[in-house]
């Protein structure tokens, strides 16, 4: 075996492993909580992604619900968190993953929601820059996930087509493969990373020419392409089939899911 045969093996077993670690299929055993009738009122109320599927498949979105918030801690820092918060925080983590069904995800374990907005040193109230709305854990809180809960709510207003906590479960799916890059090696079929890469960096560059309608932060880099033009896939599906039909069909395949 060449050098270069052992190199790619490594890779590929790396990559399987790093994989393993942030998402796997796990079948349901023991479960606890029950999901209460007040909260099928809720998203559907909300969620518009619920709305739009079949009576069997919100039965599943609902049962997947359920194991996440079984699943993950949702709390609150100078906000109190209600069940609407906790739908909405599960919402967020259910909907880029309902195409794989059985899969959870494996490092989140606590959702923090901050009364607004903050900075680099999570602080809402004085202090620079305080404009991020959402992030994943760095070195020492990789399972954590911080959310504005004024932007969580306003990520699931009809017509938006940003949403924080989808955002942010997307940077954690792509995150899968071990590398947060944009490419979602643990989602997408290998014949596709290539012409994904391609349609990627095409979509950038009219991003930075002005001639796109998506939102100029994910021209930032190609995690933040993903996370950005994923909001806009599952919130307004309709308007990114009509105004980017190649991104849209690529990330159906992403996504495995019919929008
Ligand atoms: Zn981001």
């Amino acid at each position: 075996m060449s050098s270069s045969q052992i190199l790619a093996i490594s890779f590929f077993l790396l990559v399987l492993l790093a994989f393993w670690w942030w998402l796997f299929p796990q079948k349901n055993t023991g479960e606890t909580g029950i999901f209460q009738p007040a909260w099928r009122f809720i998203l559907s109320e909300y969620v518009g992604f619920y709305n739009r599927l079949q009576a069997a498949e919100k039965a599943r979105f609902e049962e997947n619900i359920l194991h996440f918030l079984d699943e993950v801690r949702i709390s609150g820092v100078g906000t109190e968190v209600d069940d609407i918060d906790r739908l909405l925080v599960a919402a967020s983590a259910v909907i880029p993953l309902f195409g794989f069904p059985g899969w959870h995800y494996r490092k989140v374990s606590e959702v923090i929601l901050y009364e607004g907005s903050f900075n680099t040193e999570y602080e809402t109230h004085q202090g620079e820059e305080r404009n991020i709305l959402g992030m994943v854990g760095g070195a020492s809180m990789t399972s954590t996930m911080i959310l504005s809960k004024p932007a969580l709510h306003q990520g699931f207003k009809k017509n938006s087509s940003h949403n924080v906590g989808i955002h942010e479960f997307v940077h954690m799916l792509d995150r899968a493969d071990g590398a947060t890059d944009g490419i979602p090696e643990a989602l997408l079929q290998q014949p596709f990373l290539i012409p994904w890469v391609k349609l990627m960096h095409q979509e950038i560059r009219s991003i930075q020419d002005g001639a796109s309608d998506i939102n100029p932060y994910g021209s930032t880099n190609e995690a933040e392409f993903l996370s950005v033009v994923s909001e806009y896939f599952f919130q307004q599906p309709q308007l990114l089939e009509k105004h980017h039909p190649e991104l849209f069909a690529m990330l159906e395949k992403v996504f495995k899911q019919d929008l």
